[in-house]
């Protein structure tokens, strides 16, 4: 039991208002796959995947250990792998997980284990490149995958997908436009060869704020459930699901030309009020933060980091605030005040999130 008095609490009732969000920019009939990877964005993914479970069609993980997880914890919603590796083809199938087959190698070698075992009809994921250039087929290799599934009774392809280079950045709408294009002809070209339909879907969090007309038969949202938008503007009408709090474990009184932390790096110029925080670089903030770059917030009132951050503590300056040991700190409770940590680690919100360690205790709050 992990019993860090460093808590990240997750918020049920956020999760499910972003989710009610996107799915009213979607059509009623279009799936939701809730992407789940990188435990849920830095929270649990097991704990919002539960919260989920009966409100999606699908979860995305990207390794085959995370959704190893989801299953081990009772989550029954099917479970697409976004990036299997072949040595953990079996244990896909030991846990009933949907591998995304994206190149001949591990597509052949699924098609090999489907044949061995042999399954039946067993669900498969393909993708396509389409200008990202991470994963995927490309639309050249169709007549292959086709006359290797017409020899294969042993799986079906569940859908067919791709992925957006540059959704949330309209200056790209061109390229993204023409990545819409290639994928509609691809599936149109796959359709052919078949005699059934796979579900397509390719557009992420940011694809669906801006081409909601290409979300074909489902969308994969990742941050939007965490309360990102693309701007401020909608940011601000999702809810922050992440909040990082603490307490004070110790104040200390410095006099005139004492040193705080490592490297002596905050030098007090007059009396100052510290207050010692149980969170560092391991739990997830960043150095960048250090030397009154980063605040927290006790009682109400901004607190900023003094010296630098050590790996399990941060001192702050409390010299104007009232407060005492054991009292609470909030690291951070707003989608603002994480884009602000984001910002100056010079970094984006989805690493400031995905950065918060498993050594911080996870709670969901309803
Ligand atoms: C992570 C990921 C997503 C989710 O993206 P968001 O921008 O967080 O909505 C969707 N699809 C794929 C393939 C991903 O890797």
């Amino acid at each position: 039991m992990n019993n860090h008095v460093t808590v990240l609490e997750i918020d049920a009732h956020a999760l499910e208002h972003n989710l009610n969000y996107f799915k009213k920019k979607l059509r009623p009939e279009t799936k939701i796959l809730a992407v789940v990877k990188a435990f849920g964005y830095g929270s649990d993914g097991v704990k919002v995947a539960t919260f989920l479970q009966d409100k999606v069609a699908y979860f995305a993980v990207a390794y085959t250990h995370e959704g190893v997880a989801l299953r081990n914890a009772g989550i029954k919603t099917p479970i697409l792998v976004l990036h299997p590796q072949i040595p953990n083809l079996r244990e896909i199938v030991d846990y009933r997980l949907e591998p995304n087959l994206y190149n001949f190698k591990i597509f052949n070698a699924f098609l090999k284990l489907a044949d061995d075992i042999p399954l039946i009809n067993y669900p498969i994921h393909i993708k396509f490149n389409t200008g990202l250039n991470r994963l995927g087929f490309w639309h050249t290799d169709i007549p292959k995958i086709i006359s290797e599934l017409k020899k294969c009774t042993h799986v079906k392809v569940q859908s067919l997908f791709s992925h957006l280079a540059a959704s949330e950045d309209l200056e790209e709408q061109e390229f993204t436009v023409k990545q819409l294009n290639n994928f509609a002809h691809i599936a149109k070209q796959f359709y052919t060869y078949l005699d059934y339909e796979p579900m397509l879907h390719i557009l992420n969090t940011s694809g669906v704020v801006n081409f909601a007309k290409a979300q074909f038969d489902m969308v994969r949202i990742g941050i939007g459930l965490y309360g990102f938008g693309n701007d401020d503007q909608e940011t601000a009408q999702l809810k922050n699901t992440h909040n990082l709090k603490s307490i004070i474990s110790q104040i200390h009184f410095i006099e005139p030309g004492e040193t705080v932390g490592y490297n002596r790096a905050f030098v007090a110029k007059s009396p100052t009020k510290s207050a010692t925080i149980p969170v560092g670089h391991a739990d997830g903030i960043s150095r960048k933060l250090g030397n009154k770059k980063g605040y927290v917030l006790i009682n109400n009132q901004k607190a900023k980091i003094i010296g630098n951050v050590c790996m399990d503590m941060i001192m702050v300056d409390v010299t104007k605030i009232d407060c005492h040991e054991g009292d609470e700190v909030l690291i951070f409770n707003s989608q603002k005040a994480i884009k602000h940590i984001a910002h100056i680690s010079e970094t984006i919100v989805y690493e400031t999130l995905t950065a918060i360690s498993q050594r911080v205790k996870k709670v969901l709050k309803y």
